[in-house]
């Protein structure tokens, strides 16, 4: 019944991680790489719209240089564009076999933070699922200043793993379902490595605080773990689409996901859907700024879903601009919604705490009673 969702799907975006495309000792396995492009070029040709998230090149790139350990950050970038095209050229050279073409997109966090970059690529993607191409989409690696920038040492990054990448990229297309293939069997009730009687949990109709806590630190030679996969499957249910964590090591694992057999976990979709924009404000962006607000602001928020008027904020903290996407955080420190903010950090720091009513004579101007608009505000449950 729930696994249904599977069958009907029509878009769908598959995620491969760098374990399962890989050997032992490193190497690409080739049987299971022909293996992933030949049932996906079956699921292709019966109608469906097919968008690959892969990962792998940094692997691929360690290969070939014969290195074990790419800690450090520039090797890893210059790896990640040795792997690349020898991770593209399997892709491309396996498809072509079936008469299917493929488009390599490479992206990195501020792909989706900002906001024109995000809807171009959103563009540049349906038009690629129109022409029948299957877009083989990587973080890139060579170019991603994440674990450089200063910056970004405060900041919230939208993405930094594959996990995320794919759930970002299912949400942008509104996709019916994301499969995520890795090597864990799906979502366990506890870690399977230290309790043998862990049990996996077949289905999750709700995604709730208590489950995502179930997510524990990233597997070995990929960047994402367990609870990457839940933060991806949240983004996607609440986007109206179905996600599927499974292991990639399973023999035709595609074919039986799609067969509709019970494996691995199904994520199913939340009824209340976010419209594309909150779901840009609550996952797509960097989020630098935080806006501290009080109880009974925070309690307006969550139930109400009230505007955040500045009466209610107790603290700013680092700097943004106007129209930028903030953090709201409580007075715990747990941070339960993100918004776009209508004063700059400067301003809002003046008027923490007052009546929407002075504001003009505190500032000297006033375009809005709120800081933050009940529109343009994500509650992040
Ligand atoms: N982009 C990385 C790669 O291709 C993988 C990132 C991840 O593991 O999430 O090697």
């Amino acid at each position: 019944m729930d696994r249904a969702k599977i069958i009907e799907a029509k878009r769908i975006v598959i995620k491969f991680g760098t374990n399962i495309l890989t050997n032992e000792e490193g190497d690409v396995s080739l049987p299971r790489v022909y293996s992933f492009i030949e049932d996906v070029s079956k699921l292709k040709k019966s109608g469906k719209e097919i968008i690959l998230v892969t990962s792998g090149a940094v692997g691929l790139g360690k290969k070939k240089l014969g290195l074990y350990n790419t800690e450090a950050v520039a090797m890893k970038q210059a790896c990640a564009a040795i792997g690349q095209s020898k991770l593209m050229s399997i892709y491309e050279s396996a498809f072509e076999q079936y008469n299917l073409v493929v488009a390599q997109i490479l992206l990195t966090e501020d792909d989706f933070s900002q906001r024109k970059k995000y809807l171009s690529l959103r563009t540049t993607l349906n038009k690629l699922i129109e022409l029948n191409v299957i877009p083989v989409i990587n973080q890139n690696d060579t170019v991603s200043t994440i674990e450089l920038d200063e910056l970004y040492n405060n900041m919230q990054v939208c993405f930094s793993d594959n996990d995320k990448l794919s759930a970002l990229v299912a949400s942008e297309l509104d996709a019916d379902l994301l499969v995520i293939l890795s090597d864990i069997e799906g979502l366990f009730d506890s870690n399977p490595k230290t309790n043998p009687d862990a049990k996996i949990i077949t289905v999750v109709e709700n995604l709730t605080t208590e489950i995502m806590t179930y997510g524990e630190s990233a597997s070995v030679g990929g960047r994402g773990g367990m609870k990457t996969k839940l933060e991806a499957a949240r983004l996607v249910t609440r986007s109206g689409g179905t996600v599927v964590i499974a292991n990639g090591k399973t023999a035709s694992v595609i074919n039986k996901v799609f067969a509709g057999e019970e494996i691995g976990t199904i994520f199913l979709p939340q009824e209340e859907m976010l419209s594309g924009k909150k779901r840009w404000i609550g996952y797509a962006t960097n989020v630098l700024g935080k806006i501290i607000v009080n109880n009974g602001a925070k309690k307006a928020i969550l139930e109400k879903e009230t505007s955040l008027l500045p009466i209610g904020v107790v603290d700013i903290v680092n700097e943004f601009k106007k129209g930028e996407v903030v953090s709201i955080i409580d007075e715990d420190e747990r941070e339960i919604a993100r918004g776009i903010v209508n004063y700059n950090s400067n301003d809002c720091k003046k008027i923490v705490g007052v009546h929407s009513d002075e504001i003009a004579k505190i500032l000297g101007y006033k375009n809005y009673d709120e800081i933050i608009n009940r529109d343009n505000i994500t509650i992040l449950e």
